[in-house]
């Protein structure tokens, strides 16, 4: 929902402050349209219908996987296909990874959306809307900004999104901005006033191999992010993510975790080791031995490594599968 639409048009209609807020509550509460909003009277149901339309984006297709996890394909208004996702875990969990650009620029040779057609930034609603479509499936209380595109090119519109969630169900301590490593955006974070956490996509502590794989590298170096990295935790004092994709016979050497530990402090990073999901890419996943050597070695340098569970392969809903579908 456009809501500075909403906004404009209660004022347009006369209608005081506190309707806005009512919408507002009901949307973020996951309503199903404005026939549910039983405390707004029917003629100013009529016209919200009329004038503001309940969602920027349409459904297209969802899909639901064995493990419960949900993806949808929603089109914003002119024809650009976005993909989101709602993870639900035993624990009770509900996440959600929702997109901050239709198609992404950056070209990571891995990924399915940056093989796809770069389409444009969304806007914060088209990305506030991923949102309210899944809390109409569920309840939700963890948001990463890891779908479709890099979230730091889009950031003003990424912090608009992040002031909202918490009236969805999420706190900012419960969102993550993940990045490849876009230097500017993660300080103008570091500088915000929104205390969300920072993942870090890293994916190869070598800057060759971080270069043919993911070519912003050439951009901004492991030692230009690192540094940025590094300003968030000095000024925020949380723990930094960091996600690492496991390619077989690429990244995923016991060498070559040690040259992660060498790069990072294990005080200031966390490290998720992320499972390969084979898209149409040149790359096989990890072995499970070699994964396991690998997450051995972090934790025998000091670090707390984990292998993230998979979600959603059957759906192509997993890392790094967002968009395989939609691009075809
Ligand atoms: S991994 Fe992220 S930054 Fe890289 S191409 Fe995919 S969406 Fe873009």
């Amino acid at each position: 929902m456009d809501l500075n639409l909403l906004r404009s048009t209660l004022e347009e209609l006369g209608q005081p402050r506190f309707r806005f807020d009512q919408v507002w509550k009901w949307t973020a509460e996951g309503a199903q349209g404005y026939h549910e909003m039983s405390n707004l009277p029917a003629s100013l149901r009529a016209q919200l219908e009329e004038r503001v339309p309940f969602s920027t984006l349409t459904e297209v297709t969802r899909a639901e996987a064995s493990d419960g996890t949900v993806k949808l394909l929603l089109n914003t208004k002119d024809g650009r296909p976005i993909e989101t996702v709602l993870m639900r875990y035993k624990d009770g969990r509900r996440s959600i990874c929702v997109s901050s650009q239709s198609g992404c620029p950056l070209t990571c040779t891995f990924c399915a959306t940056g093989a796809m057609k770069f389409g444009r930034n969304l806007t914060a609603w088209e990305i506030l809307d991923q949102a309210l479509h899944l809390r109409r499936i569920d309840e939700l209380d963890h948001c990463v900004f890891m779908g479709m595109g890099e979230p730091m090119m889009n950031l003003d519109n990424v912090l608009e999104v992040c002031r909202r969630l918490p009236d969805v169900g999420i706190t900012h301590r419960r969102t993550g901005i993940s990045t490849v490593g876009w230097v500017p955006g993660i300080d103008k974070l570091t500088e915000s006033d929104v205390p969300v956490r920072l993942a870090w996509s890293l994916h190869s502590a070598e800057d060759a191999l971080r270069s043919d794989i993911m070519p912003v590298n050439d951009r901004y170096s492991l030692q230009d992010v690192k540094a940025a990295c590094d300003r968030f935790y000095e000024k925020r004092r949380k723990m930094i993510f960091v996600e690492y994709i496991m390619l077989g016979g690429v990244n995923d050497s016991v060498a070559q975790a040690k040259q992660l530990a060498d790069l990072l402090e294990p005080w200031k990073y966390k490290i998720n080791l992320i499972p390969y999901n084979p898209t149409d890419s040149v790359y096989d996943g990890s072995e499970r031995g070699a994964m396991e050597a690998f997450r051995q070695t972090l934790e025998d340098e000091g670090f707390n490594a984990t292998i993230r569970l998979i979600r959603g392969r059957d759906i192509d809903a997993a890392c790094g599968q967002l968009a395989a579908k939609a691009a075809a």
